[in-house]
C-alpha cells in the first residue's frame, strides 16, 4: 500500500520504518523537509534527529504533508495533537478525501507543565476533531495507547498478549486498519465502535502517563481481560 505518515517524531519513524519492512511504499510528510534534514540534536526524549534515522531507512522518502498524501491509500497521523488539525489542514482537504486516516495523535496540553492535561475530553475527543473538520477522511483511532515501539513490535512485551483499541465511523477503514495492526503482530483488537471511541482512549492517557512514572518505563500496556 501506498501509505503517508505525518509525523517525524519516534511515532512516526516507529510507523515509517515497520510499514517499509512490511512491504508498503512510505512517504514521511513534514513541515519544512530542508529544516527537518538539517536537525542535528536528539528530541526531548532524547530520539535520535531524523537525518540520523533516514539514512538507516533510505527507502522511507521525506517531503511536505501536502506532497506526502498525493497518491496514498492511508495516512497515519503521528504528529503532536495539539497541531494535529494544522498538519492536516496542511496537506489539503481534497488531497486528503476518501483515504484512511489512522490517528495516534493525543490531545495532550504541555502549556502547564508535565504531566499535561488533555485539551479535548469527555464529550469530546481529537479524533472527533479531525473527523468533523475533514469529513471526506475515514479517521480510525488507534495506537494512541502504547509506546512507539510497542506499537509497531507488540511481541517485545508479554509475547504481543496484550490489548489495541479502534474506533471511527466507516467499517471498511477500521478493516484495513484492523489489518494494518495484524500484520505488525497485534492479536487483541477490540473495536470500540465510532469515532466518539477515541473519548475513551485518549483519556486513558492521564492513568498511562502515571503508570509510565510509577512503572519508570514505558513498556507496559493495557490487557483486556475477559
Ligand atoms: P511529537 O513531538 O508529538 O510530534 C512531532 C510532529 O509534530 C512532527 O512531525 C512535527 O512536524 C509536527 N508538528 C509540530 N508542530 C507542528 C505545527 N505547528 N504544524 C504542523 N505539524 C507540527 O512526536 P511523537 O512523540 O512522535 O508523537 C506523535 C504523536 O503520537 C503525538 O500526538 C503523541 O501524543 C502520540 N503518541 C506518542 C507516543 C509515544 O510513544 N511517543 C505514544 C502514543 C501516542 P515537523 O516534522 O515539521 O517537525
Amino acid at each position: 500500500m501506498k501509505i503517508a505518515v505525518f509525523g517525524t517524531g519516534m511515532v512516526g519513524q516507529a510507523l515509517a520504518g515497520r510499514l517499509a519492512e512490511l512491504g508498503h511504499q512510505v512517504t514521511v510528510g513534514t513541515r519544512d523537509v530542508a529544516a527537518t534534514l538539517a536537525r542535528t540534536e536528539p528530541d526531548g526524549m532524547g530520539n535520535p534527529p531524523y537525518p540520523q534515522w533516514a539514512t538507516a531507512h533510505p527507502e522511507v522518502s521525506l517531503t511536505t504533508f501536502a506532497a506526502a498524501v498525493a497518491g496514498a491509500e492511508l495516512v497515519v497521523n503521528a504528529t503532536s495533537g495539539g497541531v494535529s488539525l494544522d498538519a492536516l489542514t496542511a496537506a489539503g482537504a481534497e488531497n486528503l478525501a476518501g483515504k484512511v486516516l489512522v490517528d495516534i495523535a493525543n490531545p495532550l496540553d504541555f502549556s502547564q507543565g508535565f504531566p499535561p492535561s488533555l485539551f479535548v475530553k469527555d464529550t469530546d475527543s481529537l479524533g472527533e476533531r479531525i473527523q468533523a473538520a475533514f469529513p471526506g477522511l475515514k479517521v480510525v483511532k488507534a495506537l494512541n495507547t502504547l509506546t512507539a515501539e510497542l506499537m509497531v513490535n507488540p511481541k517485545a512485551l508479554a509475547g504481543g498478549q496484550h490489548t489495541v483499541f479502534v474506533a471511527g465511523d466507516d467499517a471498511g477503514a477500521k478493516r484495513t486498519v484492523t489489518e494494518l495492526l495484524e500484520s505488525f503482530g497485534h492479536t487483541d483488537i477490540i473495536d470500540l465502535g465510532d469515532i466518539t471511541g477515541a473519548r475513551g482512549t485518549e483519556m486513558l492517557l492521564p492513568v498511562w502517563l502515571r503508570l509510565m512514572g510509577t512503572l519508570n518505563t514505558p513498556m507496559f500496556q493495557f490487557k483486556i481481560v475477559r
